[in-house]
């Protein structure tokens, strides 16, 4: 019997690596929510809409019926990559910049509304996993299997500011913990839908766990 599973957390928790692990392993589809937070931010810098200087909301508002946003699974990856209005942006979505707005965006309700019902849709076959923010408690809340992930803030950094690197972009450590740290205080102080872990969400703490022991402690719970 196929399910659904959300995992939701804070910025760098490893969900995306974890919900990957799961999907592949059980013949899943994975969604990247928060990809599709990215791709309404992508949009809003190429259409002027959000800046360092400023950031018109109700431009972006009304510009909203113009945004599709779909997920084509990609083989050689081994997952769906995100596209803007028929363009791949997978990797344009990646950098520091597009995860320097991306909190302002998504604490806009109309915008969350919009996505949420996206990925509802993308959720009405079982046997999905998905990651976000609040996939628990508003996207899917009666979710069979709900993991609120954790670690801490230098944990989270470190691994984000690899991931920054290794992609060849040029960022410090520093402005990428303070991009870290703004988001999760954003995310989780927002009035639409802030980052909460659902009640009966279970906690993983993967501080000090390798990639193997989470994999085969969440398998556990998924067969439980
Ligand atoms: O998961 P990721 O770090 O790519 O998400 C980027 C941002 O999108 C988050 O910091 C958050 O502001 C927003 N987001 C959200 N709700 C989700 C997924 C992401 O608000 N379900």
């Amino acid at each position: 019997n196929k399910i659904t599973i959300a995992i939701d957390g804070f910025s760098s928790t490893g969900k995306s690596t974890v919900a990957k692990q799961l999907a592949k392993h059980l013949g899943y589809i994975y969604v990247d929510s928060g990809a599709m937070y990215r791709a309404v931010t992508w949009f809003a810098m190429q259409n002027n809409i959000i800046s360092k200087e400023h950031f018109y909301i109700d431009k972006l508002i009304s510009n909203l019926h113009n945004i599709t946003i779909s997920f084509i699974f990609n083989d050689s990856l081994g997952f769906a990559e995100v596209y803007l209005n028929g363009k791949n942006i997978e990797k344009q979505i990646r950098t520091l910049e597009v995860s320097s707005f991306v909190s302002q965006i998504a604490e806009i309700s109309e915008v969350r509304e919009l996505l949420v019902k996206q990925q509802q849709k993308l959720g009405e076959k079982k046997g999905i996993v998905m990651d976000g923010r609040d996939i628990g408690t508003v996207v899917f809340p009666k979710a069979e299997l709900k993991l609120f992930m954790t670690a801490s803030p230098e944990t989270r950094a470190t691994r984000r500011f690899n991931e920054l690197i290794s992609r060849g972009d040029k960022v410090n450590f520093e402005e990428v913990l303070h991009n870290v740290q703004e988001r999760d205080y954003i995310d989780s102080h927002r009035e639409d839908s802030p980052l909460i872990k659902a009640e009966d969400a279970i906690e993983i703490d993967n501080s000090t766990l390798t990639l193997d022991q989470q994999f085969q402690k969440i398998l556990q719970l998924v067969e439980s």
